[in-house]
């Protein structure tokens, strides 16, 4: 067991500051019990804690390391960036271009994009421009998406909301709540409802094309080609919440490998890099609706900075110069096929889902196919195979609801002591 000493005596004096000692409510270890550890050096597949231990990392900062942390050309960048251009002007510069037109050949859904600062940012202003579009105020989500901390969003919104058991937050007003709608993952008889009960008043559909905040759940064969189809026919501007799978299921995202073209995409953590970044765009007629160009307002003040930018810029280069995803798969197989082997080993029955190199070890044996099947998984049982397999230095989500990120830096090393790791977690879950 790894000696945490100056993280808990880090975690007292942040939580007289920062509520629940925390900048962010998922770090603080709640669902799983336990004190967050304090990182203090990430290197690759590694992060350092302030006492010394080290880890190996399938959180990868919730999503944006599909390269690893601190990978060299990026700090090679960002080193560049910070001694030649600077951190921030306040004025256009040309890699904004520059990260635009490679988002729009990225992406296939883009023909214009805006640069953000967070994915909350992303689908909070996605959002808003449906609705100015379409001139309507409801939305249509999917219990157990999260799609940013926004208000229209905190309405059945996946982990961080769900671990904490509280799916509605206070603050968010009652007319808020009822102009967002929620329907069943996977089930589009249940989208298709809500339609027709507010025929006309939709302005948009938001989906995670893979969800990976209720753990990892993809969109069935057919289910995303028949919201596609549903939202043309209705008028209604369908958005994909690429923040997570998007560049991480593949280069493109979820909508070039499963091949449906949403209106709008909102993007974020693997497009920054590290640094905060988030971006929404999608077809020309609707994005031409943004502020200055149309009336839609959207604004900010850090947006686009060269700093940011320069750490998501670097990030796509490298994607398409070395096209990770082949072997990012081939690595996601084999965590996959090791932790079944030792399941089938344990007689447990649990299930895993996975799309790429995002996915989710559920303790359950229903298979999940949406919010009501992932909440089969027993809690206490994944809590205590967390703080096992972190005992054994790996550091994956402290909760069940999240992804396992598997990097282009993992060694097949790293993989094997993991899958060893899995099958004495398992053993202590089961205790
Ligand atoms: C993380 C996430 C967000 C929110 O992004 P932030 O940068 O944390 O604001 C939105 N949507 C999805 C699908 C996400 O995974």
């Amino acid at each position: 067991m790894p000696q945490i000493t100056k993280s808990i005596e880090l975690f007292e004096k942040a939580k007289k500051f920062i509520p629940g000692g925390v900048n962010s409510p998922v770090r603080a270890f709640k669902s799983v019990g336990g004190t967050p550890i304090y990182m203090a050096k990430g290197s690759g597949a590694y992060m350092t804690d302030v006492d010394g231990n080290t880890y190996l990392d399938y959180v990868g900062s919730w999503g944006p390391f599909i390269l690893g942390s601190m990978h060299p050309r990026i700090t090679a960048a960002l080193e560049y960036t910070l001694k030649n251009i600077g951190t921030s002007f306040g004025t256009p510069i040309e890699m904004e271009i520059e990260i635009a037109e490679l988002l729009c050949k990225i992406v296939p859904s883009l023909e214009m994009v805006r640069m953000v600062n967070s994915g909350t940012e992303a689908t909070m202003s996605a959002v808003r421009l449906a609705r100015g579009y379409t001139g309507r105020d409801k939305i249509i989500k999917f219990e157990g998406c999260y799609h940013g901390h926004g208000d229209s969003f905190l309405i059945k919104a996946g982990s961080g909301a769900l671990t904490l058991g509280a799916p509605d937050s206070p603050g968010v007003t009652k007319g808020t709540a009822m102009d967002t709608l929620n329907a069943t993952y996977n089930d589009i008889e249940s989208v298709k409802l809500l339609v027709q009960e507010n025929k006309g008043q939709v302005a948009a559909i938001i989906i995670e094309p893979v969800a990976g905040n209720t753990g990892v759940i993809p969109a069935q064969p057919g289910f995303l080609a028949a919201l596609r189809e549903l939202c043309t026919a209705e008028g209604i501007v369908l958005i994909f919440d690429e923040v997570m799978c998007g560049f991480r299921v593949a280069l493109g995202g979820a909508q070039s490998l499963y091949g449906v073209t949403p209106d709008l995409t909102t993007m974020g953590k693997i497009i920054g890099g590290g640094l905060p970044v988030g971006a929404f765009g999608g077809k020309r007629e609707i994005m031409e609706r943004v502020a200055p160009l149309g009336d839609v307002y959207q604004a900010g003040t850090l947006s686009g900075n060269p700093l940011a930018l320069t750490a998501g810029l670097e990030t796509l280069k490298i994607l398409i110069d070395e096209n990770p995803y082949p072997e990012l798969e081939r690595k996601a197989k084999i965590i996959e096929a090791g932790f079944s082997d030792n399941l089938k080993k344990l007689g447990l029955n649990y299930v895993q889902n996975r799309v790429g190199s995002m996915s989710c070890l559920f303790f359950t044996g229903t298979p999940v196919v949406n919010y009501s099947t992932a909440i089969t998984a027993n809690v206490k049982k994944h809590g205590k195979y967390f703080h096992s397999l972190l005992d054994q230095g790996i550091y994956t989500a402290p909760s069940q609801f999240e992804a396992m990120f598997i990097s282009a830096v993992h060694t097949d090393e790293d993989l094997e002591k993991t899958i060893k790791a899995n099958y004495n977690a398992l053993v202590a879950s089961e205790k």
